[in-house]
């Protein structure tokens, strides 16, 4: 099911969705960038079409709708534990499809990693469903044609993208079909867009070797990453977090326990009592964080953890490119399997 709108069609639409859900979507903030006279794009409430930007990509990801920065987990008294509220009004989601990929991720590390789900992760997800931004084109550092992302998964309710002056909708779930009806100029078969190929093209390496752990190609990143953590703020696949318990009283028997956002390239990480740390160096981090997005979660799950958004190289101030260095580790990768037939 397929339609074509006008820009005051589909703002009719998002309002109308807007009655029984909450929207976010992608937003460009003015000169709220991370230097001065630079803006951002970063995902905030919206009831408009006009606050929504469809024309660029976002700085970071819708993640944080799924796992907040900080939450509050539960209240603890001398006696007693009281799990928090939360507030669970039903959102809808514009993403693009790398990201929606990414919440596969996500679902896939909260809900199917062990024997238990995440209740607290299980409790936001349920409210939540995702609109499909289509991709008529690539951006700068994308590689989801590498990733095999560019299409997207089933999961999204409908798709919106702008063509002809208007925007053409192809809705997935019925129950909306009504809404779109009545405010789209004309019925259409409408496929969303998406891209077929990137500039950027990453080749992923298929067996690593572990003689990579102490290979010198991470060496180069010892001295430029700053270890700042950004790459991961940004990256929607990221789930890294940490728990923080706020007393709020001398005698520490009353407070809260909040689940915070961490990082594995920030120090402090792998810190352990006697003050050990397992990864110093910069290179140290990339290496785990690398192996981690192109084999390890790959090892245990079937399938990448990194969906090819680009925002970790968009993101990092020293230009360091994620994309680059995986396509280094498959270069390396190569010649130590040349290392080994030779041996043989
Ligand atoms: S590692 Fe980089 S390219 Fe891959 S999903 Fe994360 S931010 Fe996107
Ligand atoms: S790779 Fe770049 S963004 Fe990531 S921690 Fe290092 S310097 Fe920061």
């Amino acid at each position: 099911m397929g339609y074509v709108l006008s820009r005051e069609g589909l703002d009719q639409v998002l309002q109308g969705l807007g009655t029984e859900y909450r929207l976010y979507a992608p937003v460009l903030k003015m000169g709220e960038g991370r230097f001065a006279d630079t803006d951002v794009v970063r995902y905030d409430f919206v009831t408009s079409l006009d606050q929504i930007e469809l024309s660029k990509k976002s700085d970071y990801a819708f993640k944080e709708l799924l796992t907040p920065l900080s939450e509050t987990l539960f209240f603890f008294t001398e006696g007693e534990v009281k799990v928090a509220d939360k507030d669970v009004r039903d959102v809808i989601v514009l993403l693009r499809a790398c990201d929606l990929h990414a919440v596969k991720r996500l679902d896939q590390m909260y809900l199917a990693n062990g024997t238990e789900k995440d209740w607290f992760y299980q409790r936001i997800r349920d409210h939540v469903r995702f609109a499909l931004i289509g991709c008529p084109s690539s951006f700068e550092n994308c590689f989801c044609a590498s990733m095999g992302t560019n299409v997207a998964p089933e999961g999204w309710v409908f798709s919106l993208e702008e063509a002809d002056g208007g925007y053409r909708c192809a809705v997935a779930d019925g129950t909306l079909a009504g809404l779109f009806a009545e405010h789209a100029d004309a019925e259409a078969d409408v496929e969303p867009a998406h891209v077929v190929e990137n500039d950027t093209k990453v080749r992923v390496p298929e067996n690593v070797p572990t003689a990579i752990y102490k290979h010198q190609m991470w060496d180069e990143y010892t001295v430029r990453c700053l270890k700042c953590g950004r790459c991961t703020i940004a990256c929607p696949t990221c789930t890294c977090y940490t728990m923080q318990d706020v007393f709020y009283t001398d005698n520490g028997r009353v407070g809260e326990r909040r689940r915070v956002a961490a990082s594995c390239m920030i120090d402090g990480y792998t810190d352990v009592a006697g003050g050990g740390q397992y990864r110093r160096t910069g290179g140290e981090r990339m290496r785990f964080k690398v192996l981690h997005k192109v084999h390890d979660f790959r090892a245990r799950f079937g399938y990448d953890m990194c969906v090819g958004c680009g925002r970790c190289d968009d993101i990092c101030p020293e230009y360091i490119s994620f994309a680059a260095c995986v396509n280094k580790l498959a270069d390396a990768v190569d010649a130590l399997g040349k290392e080994v037939d030779g041996d043989e």
